[in-house]
């Protein structure tokens, strides 16, 4: 299993959203969502790989599951929840 996350650099975050994590392949921050923060406190050993690294591996195989983080409506509400995302614009 591997958790597949938007880059750090994304135009769109949502709120609670943490960027400390990097992508296994490449290295560049991404951002947890609070639902896959809770995931990954449960599987702490889930391998994270960035949206453009998983997409370069052939993104999703015939075999592969796509499975939600936590609970759809969870995951919906972080959704309408988005905001504009400034990390790339930190000092
Ligand atoms: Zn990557």
């Amino acid at each position: 299993m591997i958790l597949v996350c938007a880059r750090a650099d994304a135009d769109w975050t949502t709120r609670g959203s943490s960027f400390d994590r990097t992508c296994a392949k490449c290295g560049w921050h991404v951002m947890v969502a609070v639902s896959s923060q809770r995931f990954l406190k449960k599987r702490p050993e889930t391998p994270i790989l960035c949206e453009q690294c998983w997409l370069a591996l052939g993104g999703l195989g015939p075999e592969d599951e796509v499975r939600l983080p936590d609970k759809p409506e969870a995951v919906a509400e972080e959704i309408r929840g988005a905001v504009p995302n400034n990390w790339s614009k930190r000092n």
